[in-house]
Order: structure tokens, then sequence, then C-alpha cells
């Protein structure tokens, strides 16, 4: 329910019943679209008109239909429409300036990084990603963001959202490594999301959907970006990882699993995880336990690249700019091999590793590994929808489902690069960017 039909609902109620059949259902929005891709991973439509009301598509036709009724028209004849973009793999709280984020790290409480994220939410949404999938954020921030944006509060994308990532001690997620002996003992005091021993683990997923997870993700490997010289191979065992996934399910969320080594990938997919992040050293063996376990890689492709940026800056740990650059040797290479091997693949980028709003530089390096600009497309959309279990909802143009919509000025099936500057987004019948600028929210 946006703000506007919660007061006009108000209205009706305060004047009574008798004037309430005379308030009108929400008006129409027509969509002129020069081409229209409702359908990723089937071929675009020309001229088309789409129809947007409540939020929601109506309908879809060919040409360019008149309005009716005092409709509104918004003309994007000129454009190519898709859907909205969704990125299965952000952390919205992480601060872009890595050198400013170490050094406030003392000084930041948590309403100071909740403002960060209401910024990057904005920045995202306006970057043409509609739904972002949050894996590793404080549970209590990442649901009250993702709350105030579903109520129309705020703009940003629609979230879904892991809480805090699940970790061993001394894991990747683990936020008290290598700290000094009175912050760590305040660290782990507080922590709600690292185990040891399957039946902790079970008590690590239940704390975090008990506290409004919507999908759960762990740490099956080392990190690059945890301050621990503690490789990037696997780090829970498979009775811990399998209790994590099975605790997940029974409570209907999916899971996500952050794996680099090749034994923490396989130990994930046996333990029938849903996706695995970054997947750094995959190959043959492993791709084929992809395929029969279903489950989907999520690349994030930009991210390597982005660490090994900070590192060599100086705004890393040196424990981190060596793990940097063990992986961007190889992640390319092997990801390539996966595409090539069949493995399903989800677009996610690991934004807040790389900078908010700069989401769409993922196709490139896509399109580079081998997919072609349709499917890296359909990734970022379809198939990342699906992953989701969001599939009935956004994902294509297509009546009933969420107006979540995007335009751009040339095809990107020929040039993928141009999902980098969207002319128009509309998440869920409301306007954030026309003609290239940031229109007003709430809309007036
Ligand atoms: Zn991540």
């Amino acid at each position: 329910m946006t703000l506007r039909t919660l007061r006009t609902g108000l209205v009706a109620s305060m004047i009574g019943i008798a004037l309430q059949a005379q308030v009108p259902t929400e008006s129409a929005v027509f969509i002129h679209a020069g081409a229209l891709l409702d359908r990723p991973g089937q071929a675009p439509r020309g001229p088309s008109t789409i129809i947007v009301r409540g939020g929601r598509i109506e309908a879809v036709r060919d040409g360019h239909v008149a309005p009716t009724d005092g409709a509104r028209l918004i003309d994007l004849k000129g454009q190519f429409v898709l859907p909205g973009l969704i990125d299965a793999h952000v952390h919205i709280f992480a601060d872009d300036d890595k050198m400013r984020a170490r050094l406030e790290a003392l000084n930041r409480d948590v309403e100071d990084t909740l403002l960060i994220g209401v910024d990057n939410a904005r920045r995202t949404v306006e970057a043409g990603f509609t739904t972002v999938r949050d894996l590793g954020s404080d549970v209590h921030s990442v649901t009250a963001l993702r709350d105030g944006i579903a109520a129309g509060l705020i703009a940003g994308p629609t979230i879904v959202a892991a809480g805090s990532g699940i970790s061993g001690t001394g894991g990747h997620a683990d936020g008290a490594n290598n700290l000094n002996r009175d912050i760590e003992e305040m660290r782990r005091a507080q922590a709600t999301n690292t185990c040891n021993g399957a039946d902790d683990c079970r008590r690590a997923v239940r704390r975090q959907i008990s506290q409004g997870a919507d999908v759960i993700k762990f740490t099956a490997t080392g990190g690059v970006l945890s301050n621990i010289a503690g490789g990037l191979g696997q780090q829970l065992f498979d009775d811990e990882m399998k209790a994590i996934v099975d605790t997940a399910h029974l409570f209907g969320r999916r899971v996500a699993a952050h794996a680099h080594g090749k034994d923490g990938i396989a130990a994930a997919l046996r333990a029938g995880v849903d996706s695995i992040e970054h997947a750094t050293y995959t190959d043959a063996e492993t791709n084929a336990a992809f395929k029969r376990s279903h489950a989907w890689l999520v690349p994030t492709m930009v991210a390597p690249h982005a660490a090994l940026a900070q590192g060599r800056a100086g705004s890393r740990s040196q424990a981190s700019l060596k793990k940097a650059e063990e992986t961007v040797a190889v992640h390319n290479d092997n990801i390539a091999k996966a595409i090539e091997d069949g493995v399903r693949i989800a677009f996610g980028t690991d934004s807040g590793v790389s900078d908010h709003g700069k989401n769409a530089k993922e196709f490139a390096l896509l399109v580079k590994a081998g997919m072609t600009p349709a499917a890296a497309i359909r990734a970022a959309t379809v198939d990342a929808a699906t992953l989701l279990d969001r599939a009935s909802q956004i994902g294509s143009i297509e009546p009933g489902k969420q107006a979540d919509l995007i335009a751009v000025a040339t095809s990107p099936l020929d040039d993928v690069t141009v999902l980098e500057r969207v002319r128009f987004v509309m998440r869920q019948g409301v306007v954030h960017v026309l003609d290239g600028a940031r229109q007003a929210f709430p809309p007036r």
C-alpha cells in the first residue's frame, strides 16, 4: 500500500460509507514504449503500451494506445523498456568510502550507519534496481529499512533481507575477528550470528528469522574482506551447513552460501543451498554438482576488482589485500567456465564492496565472461526473481505483477552497458526517474 492509497482509505473511512463509492479507484498510467522486453529470455516487442494501475501491471498492448478516462501518459516512445533489475547480493549499509569507514569505525553508531543505508537505497533504485537481496546487515537495521521502503516512507528498492550472515567463530562473518580484547568481548556478547556445532547453528538461523529475516546467508568459506589470515577454504563442517540449510528450509526461507574455495562450494551444495555467492574456485566437478542440485551461482564479478583497488589504496587490511590478489587472478576464468558448463547464473554484485548505484557495471563483466547480453539481462530479471522465490511478483512485465520497470535510450541487447545509464525508473507504480532526472519522492 502506498501512502497515497493509505490516505485515500483514511479519508474515505472518515467521510463515511455513503461517499466511499465516489472515491475513484486509483487512475491508470499509460506508458508508451518504443520497444519492450517484457519477458527477458524471449524476443523483444516493438512499440507497445503498458497500462499500470494501483502499483501493478494491468495490461500490455501492441502499439501506442491512447490513454482513457484521464489516465496519465508517460512517453517513452524513443526508449527501450524492460523489467526493473534485481541484484541478488548487496550490503545496503556498507559505506562506499572505505577509508572513511575505517577511520570512523569506532565513532559510528547504528543510527549513523542506518542513514548511510537510506542514501544507498535511494541510489540503488535510481540506478534501475527495483529489488535487492541484502546478504549481510544488522537484522534490525535492514528490516527497518525494508519496511520503511515497503510503506512508501523513503525511496529505495524492495529488499529481501538476510540479516547477519551466519558464521563459525573466527569465520568470515565473525564481527569480532582480530579486534582488541575489550571490543572483542563486547562484540561477542552482542553477536547473534556466530555458531559452533549443528545445534548452535540451528539456533543462529532461528534467531535471524525471529528478527524478520526473509532469507538466510551463511559463510561456508573464508572471505576476502574479513581481517583474518584464515584463507578462502571451508570454515563450517558439513553437519553445521546441513543444520543451517534444513532449519531455514523448515521455515520456508531460501539459503545463500558465501563460498570461494572448492571444498566449501562442494560442501554447501551437498547441504542443499539455493545459491552459492562468488564461487571463485569452482571447477568442472563443482559445476556438475551445481547442475545436479539446481543451485544458482551468483558471480559478483565487480567485487574482487573493487576489493583489490581498495586494498592497494590502503583502505583494506593486509590480510584482505592478499586474498583479493588471489581471487582476482582466477575468478573471471572460473566463472567463464561455469557459464560454459551451463551452471544457472543469477545476477548479484556484492555492492557495498563496490559502489552502490553502480550495480549495472556487472553486466559488462558477465558478457566478458561469455554470457550474451540477453542472458545477462535474464539473470538480473526473471532468473533472479526465481532465485528470490518472487517470480509471481517481479522479473517480467506481465498483468498482475508489480509495476517495476525501467527504460534506456537504446537496446541493451546490442550494448549491455547502456544499463549503466537508465533514463526511467518506476517501482510499484511510483516514478523515481523520468528522462534521466530524479522525481519527487514521495510523489506529490
Ligand atoms: Zn557479500
